[in-house]
C-alpha cells in the first residue's frame, strides 16, 4: 500500500489541528482523519433555529506564554475576544478575579475551522483499528478503507485511542500502558434551549455554580455569537451527569428546564430543546508531560487535553508538543 503522507493523525480537534500545523511547519506531511462532519471535536458550536450555541467548551483561560502570544495574535485578527473576568454564582454579584476568560467570535468551533485551513483533513472517517504493519502504521476505518504512514498520532480521549490499538491487536509496553489506562474523564450532559423573550442571567449573561447539579448556564445571544436568536447552553456537573446519563432525552431535558425556568422572563417561553451527551468531557487526571511518545519500532504518539494541562490551552500545547516530537523522530 502506497503511503500518501508521513503521519496519520486521528482526530481533528484542537490537539490534532495544532499537531498537523506544527508538522507542516517542519516539512512533514500529515493527514487528519476525523469521524465528525466537521473539525473541532469538543470545540463544538451547534446551529439551531437560525442561531448558534456553543455546546462543548464555553470559554478558556491563558497561562502559558506561548499560548498567550497566539491569543494576542488571534485577538488582533478578530478571532478571539475577552468575554469576562469572572462569573456570577447565580446571585447578582459577579466574582471578578481579574483573570480573562476568552471566547471565539462566531462560536468556539470557528477557531478549529480557522486552524484547519490548508490542512489535509478527511471528515466522516471513523477509524475502527490501528495496527503496525512492517515499518509503518496502518489505520482502518469502519468502511474497511486503510491508510498507512511512518508515524501515528492519536488525539481522541485516551479510552477511545486505546480501543483503536486494541482492535488492531497492538500491545503497548507496560509503563505507558499503565499510565494511559489510569486516565479517565468525566461525562457532561449539555442542554440547548431556544428561548423567546428575555433571560435574567446576571452580567455577562452566564452563571457558574460549581456545586449545583446544573453548574453552567449561558446565554449565547449575550455572549455575542447568536445575535438573532436567544439560545441557552446548560451543562450538568459530573455527578449529576453520571446520575442522569442513561435516561431518556426528554427526562433529562425536563430536569434542565426546572433550573432554567427561574431565569426566563414571565412573558418568555422555551421554543425548542436539544440534548448532547459528552461521554468524555474533561479529564479527571492528567499525564504530567505534554504528550507521550513511543519511539520504537514505529513512532506512536498520544496527545490531547489529558497531557500537561487540561482544557483548550492544554489541547493546543499538547498538539504542538506532539507534532514537534514526531517531526524530530522523522528527522525533520
Ligand atoms: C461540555 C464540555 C465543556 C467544556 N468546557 C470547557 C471550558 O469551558 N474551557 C476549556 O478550556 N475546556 C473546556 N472543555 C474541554 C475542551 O473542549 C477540550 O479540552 C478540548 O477541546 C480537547 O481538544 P482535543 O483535540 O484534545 O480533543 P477532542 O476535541 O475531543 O478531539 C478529538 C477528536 O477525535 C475524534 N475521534 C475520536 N475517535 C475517533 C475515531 N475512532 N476516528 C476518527 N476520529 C475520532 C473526535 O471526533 C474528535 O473530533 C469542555 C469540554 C466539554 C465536552
Amino acid at each position: 500500500m502506497a503511503q500518501q503522507v508521513d503521519v496519520l493523525i486521528v482526530g481533528a480537534g484542537l490537539t490534532g489541528l495544532l499537531a498537523a500545523k506544527t508538522l507542516v511547519e517542519r516539512g512533514v506531511r500529515p493527514m487528519l482523519l476525523e469521524k465528525g462532519r466537521t473539525v473541532g471535536g469538543r470545540m463544538g458550536t451547534r446551529s439551531i433555529d437560525g442561531g448558534l450555541a456553543d455546546h462543548g467548551a464555553q470559554f478558556f483561560t491563558v497561562r502559558d506564554p506561548q499560548f498567550r502570544a497566539m491569543i494576542d495574535r488571534w485577538t488582533k485578527e478578530g478571532l478571539v475576544f475577552e468575554w469576562s473576568r469572572g462569573w456570577s454564582d447565580g446571585s447578582l454579584s459577579v466574582s471578578r478575579d481579574g483573570n480573562p476568560r476568552y471566547a471565539i467570535h462566531g462560536g468556539m468551533n470557528s477557531l478549529a475551522r480557522y486552524l484547519a485551513l490548508g490542512l489535509d483533513a478527511r471528515l466522516n472517517v471513523k477509524l475502527a483499528a490501528a495496527r503496525q504493519v512492517g515499518n509503518a502504521w496502518e489505520v482502518e476505518d469502519t468502511n474497511g478503507s486503510r491508510q498507512r504512514a511512518r508515524a501515528l498520532l492519536l488525539t481522541p480521549p485516551i479510552p477511545q485511542s486505546l480501543e483503536l490499538l486494541h482492535e488492531g491487536g497492538v500491545t503497548l509496553p507496560e509503563k505507558p500502558r499503565d499510565a494511559l489506562t489510569a486516565i479517565d474523564y468525566e461525562p457532561c450532559l449539555t442542554g440547548l434551549f431556544h428561548v423567546e423573550g428575555e433571560t435574567a442571567l446576571p452580567h455577562p449573561g452566564a452563571i457558574q455554580r460549581p456545586h449545583a447539579p446544573i453548574y453552567w448556564i449561558a446565554d449565547n445571544q449575550r455572549k455575542g455569537i447568536s445575535p438573532g436568536v436567544r439560545l441557552i447552553t446548560m451543562q450538568a456537573g459530573p455527578s449529576y451527569s453520571r446520575q442522569l446519563y442513561d435516561r431518556a432525552d426528554d427526562d433529562i431535558l425536563k430536569s434542565f428546564r426546572v433550573d432554567l425556568q427561574p431565569f426566563v422572563s414571565q412573558d418568555g417561553r422555551i421554543v425548542s430543546a436539544y440534548l448532547k451527551r459528552w461521554r468524555y468531557s474533561q479529564p479527571l487526571t492528567t499525564y504530567p508531560e505534554s504528550c507521550l511518545v513511543i519511539e520504537e519500532p514505529v513512532p506512536l504518539a498520544f496527545a490531547g487535553d489529558a497531557f500537561g494541562s487540561p482544557g483548550v490551552e492544554g489541547a493546543v500545547l499538547s498538539g504542538m508538543a506532539a507534532g514537534g516530537a514526531v517531526a524530530t523522530l522523522l528527522g525533520k
